[in-house]
């Protein structure tokens, strides 16, 4: 009875936690120390959850990549913070070069709109630019090696949430800001959505065996996430949504079956076990065959660049 009633409050109790949490952390004198406090209680009651009522028992056993998770997580963080004070400027940069060509956008923003309605319009936008990097990022071989870091995982739960190598992340956010940028959203509406998609981002990695029922077509659940993270092409290569799926509805490539996530997650290729390697890995020609799973070339193969793609063989693993 009480984990029946668990499994269909936690996933929206964690979400509506960390935002009211939130609302407290951006009032304060000093919100970000505030916010960041709010997220690892989030992360320590989630990892709580985790061990009581697991969605899949072997994904609790170490891996040997929390320390990766970690420094993933806090590298791709410093990429937002670099991202955030770049953007404090750029659209002023922005607006002062194209303000003779987008004079009639810039100011399209509905600033006296209430927050609230101003952050939802925020994330349908956003999402867009996340759906588009992270479909490429799947789509494309170049991309894909670095986004394959975030699926070389075989146990989905909270601290993997955050394993993206910085070219992907950065790719993520500059797709999914700058629309927002020349439409002259305000930095507040950045914030929150900044504040959503961290919580959101914790709980669609968390191994706890919610039922998030008619949540799921809506938001970017567990369920739909583990999908994602399918070693089967055709499942992984959906749900693409980071926050909203609603992308995915419109693009055709929601993909929620009537039958349990697959929990056989990973990639075909191998990734390097460690932090340092995990960086510069895809930046090598050597690295990216093993992210891709393609033998080594022979040592007398000629030096002829590979022709392009069929675009079956350009939708990797998963
Ligand atoms: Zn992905
Ligand atoms: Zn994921």
């Amino acid at each position: 009875m009480i984990h029946a009633f668990a499994a269909r409050a936690l996933w929206p109790a964690f979400l509506v936690g960390g935002l009211v949490g939130t609302h407290f952390a951006f009032q304060s004198s000093t919100p970000l120390l505030w916010f960041n406090v709010v997220y690892l209680c989030v992360v320590a009651l989630i990892a709580l959850a985790e061990r009581l009522m697991p969605y899949e028992n072997d994904w609790l056993q170490p891996d040997g990549e929390t320390f990766n998770n970690v420094a993933h997580t806090l590298l791709s963080k410093g990429a937002v913070q670099l991202f955030a004070a770049i953007g404090a400027s750029l659209p002023m940069g922005i607006a002062s070069v194209l303000q003779p060509l987008t004079a009639p956008h810039v100011g399209l923003w509905p600033d006296h709109a209430p927050l609230a309605l101003q952050v939802v319009l925020g994330l349908v936008i956003a999402e867009f630019g996340l759906y588009a990097a992270h479909r490429i990022a799947h789509e494309n071989l170049f991309l894909w090696r670095f986004h394959a870091l975030h699926h070389s995982v075989s146990r989905l739960w909270v601290v993997n949430a955050g394993r993206f190598h910085f070219i992907d992340s950065g790719f993520k956010i500059a797709l999914s800001q700058i629309p927002l940028y020349l439409l002259g959203a305000p930095l507040s509406v950045f914030l929150w959505i900044g504040a959503v998609t961290a919580f959101v981002g914790l709980l669609t990695h968390c191994n706890i065996a919610v039922k998030t029922g008619v949540l799921d077509y809506i938001f970017s659940t567990p369920r739909l996430h583990r999908w994602h993270h399918s070693k089967i092409i055709a499942e992984g290569n959906t749900n693409y949504g980071e926050n909203l799926v609603l992308w995915d509805q419109i693009f055709g490539t929601y993909f929620n079956p009537p039958r349990d996530p697959s929990t056989d997650i990973g990639i075909t290729g191998r990734v390097s076990p460690h932090f340092l390697g995990q960086l510069i890995q895809p930046f090598s020609r050597k690295g990216a065959r093993q992210i891709l799973g393609k033998a080594p070339k022979p040592a007398s193969s000629p030096a002829v660049e590979q022709p392009a793609v069929a675009i079956d063989e350009a939708a990797p693993s998963p």
